[in-house]
């Protein structure tokens, strides 16, 4: 299986376009490198892709790796795409790509919550209206697909994974069953399968086995610490309040997930993030832990 990082940025990017915190600014200066916002592209035989969250840079993102490149006349190896749930940045992508030509339509899974939520706003809709399918992916259920005009065209196995967390800010970011999901995927010749969870606010035992019995898991790395919006003046708001459980800290991923033989890889990284500046504590608490960060241009074969 080949795994590529379209994006590892939080909503808004790196730099993002109103901020000019130190780690946008050494973005914008070309100091540090310019992150999209998070998305992965996965695929069992490197000729039809699926989308693992699709942001509104998907465009660019798609221009960026010739994988993804248009087939003439028009027409696109994305076969189709799962969602973790329904913030914008995750989802938003669908509005660029409203443009079928010759193409099919997509197959969308997400869960009946995030479909529900999504489609409720008129820019998603047609999405779930032919020739695009939008399915319900539930709970602990393993999808494999099959060939043909299934999720990826060949074989991965697909399961989802309940995470806590909450519904988007625009639905009012209420606890909800399916708010957010994460997923685990294999394909025949994965022994472990990949995990990707980019947002969560807790973990919680499932997440946990979830993540051990995963070779790699791309984790939530939002935010390093709870208050680092409000110290920096970014925005008053704390991180677990916006659904992110930080990284570092006493109650924080990494102190949770010590020991694990895992390959730790955390994406959706915000701006404000000091994780990002490689001479800070949060960056070396990072290494020192055996994680990664993902970039923007990143790939794995599984
Ligand atoms: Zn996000
Ligand atoms: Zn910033």
């Amino acid at each position: 299986m080949i795994v590529r990082v379209l994006g590892s940025a939080a909503g808004g990017g790196v730099p993002q376009w109103n901020c000019a915190c130190r780690n946008c600014h050494a973005a914008r200066v070309g100091r540090a490198p310019r992150r999209t916002q998070s998305s992965l592209a996965v695929s069992a035989d490197g000729a039809r892709w699926l989308l693992l969250n699709c942001s509104p840079d998907i465009a660019a993102q798609i221009e960026a790796f010739p994988p993804l490149h248009p087939r003439p006349p028009r027409s696109t190896p994305i076969a189709g795409m799962l969602f973790t749930d329904a913030n914008v940045d995750h989802i938003g992508g669908l509005a660029v790509l409203r443009q079928r030509g010759g193409h099919g339509g997509f197959l969308i899974r997400s869960s009946a919550t995030v479909r529900e939520i999504a489609t409720a706003q008129p820019a998603f809709a047609p999405f779930a209206a032919p020739p695009h399918r939008w399915l319900d992916a539930a709970v602990g259920e393993c999808v494999r697909s099959t060939g043909g005009d299934d999720l990826a065209g060949s074989a991965l196995a697909i399961r989802t994974i309940a995470v806590p967390g909450t519904t988007p800010g625009y639905a009012g970011r209420l606890p909800a069953s399916g708010a957010v999901v994460a997923y685990e995927i294999a394909d025949r010749s994965t022994r472990k399968p990949l995990l990707f969870a980019p947002v969560f606010s807790a973990i919680d035992d499932a997440l946990r086995a979830a993540i051990e019995r995963s070779s790699v898991a791309f984790l939530d790395g939002s935010f390093y610490s709870d208050d680092e919006l409000t110290d920096a003046q970014l925005l008053d708001k704390r991180a677990r309040a916006l659904g992110h459980q930080p990284v570092g800290g006493s109650d924080g991923t990494l102190a949770q997930l010590q020991g694990t033989q895992t390959r730790i890889i955390f994406t959706h990284l915000n701006n404000s993030n000091p994780m990002l500046d490689s001479d800070s504590e949060g960056y070396a608490a990072v290494r020192e832990f055996g994680a990664e960060l993902a970039y923007d241009g990143m790939e794995l074969t599984l």
